[in-house]
């Protein structure tokens, strides 16, 4: 056996290897990628379970996250007209304090 059929031996075998480990990377790929789901979701704002992408509440089909989501979204809102008044008394407030020791 020459040298030349050792080497080229060698270098087919290696070739059939780097083939392998490319085929088995590829395969823990797809793999990966069906363990982490790829379809795009988002997650109920109050369990946290994944909902559908177009779902524009933000929560899943259960009646008491929805229940809860609208507590929640009418309680903010409340707190921001709150915001607005106390912004507006003190401004409100400060204007008359000018007035006054303007006269
Ligand atoms: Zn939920």
């Amino acid at each position: 056996m020459s040298r030349k059929d050792t080497i080229l031996r060698a270098a087919k075998r290696t070739a059939e290897e780097v083939r392998a480990v490319a085929q088995k990377n590829r395969e823990m790929k797809t793999r990966q990628n069906k363990n982490l789901g790829i379809k795009p979701h988002k997650h109920c704002l109050v369990c946290w379970k994944p909902i559908d992408m177009d779902n524009e509440e933000g929560v899943c089909d259960s009646e008491s996250c929805i229940k809860i989501n609208d507590k929640r979204q009418k309680s903010r809102k409340r707190w921001g007209i709150l915001l607005y008044v106390f912004a507006g008394i003190f401004f409100l407030s400060i204007i008359f304090q000018y007035m006054n020791s303007g006269t």
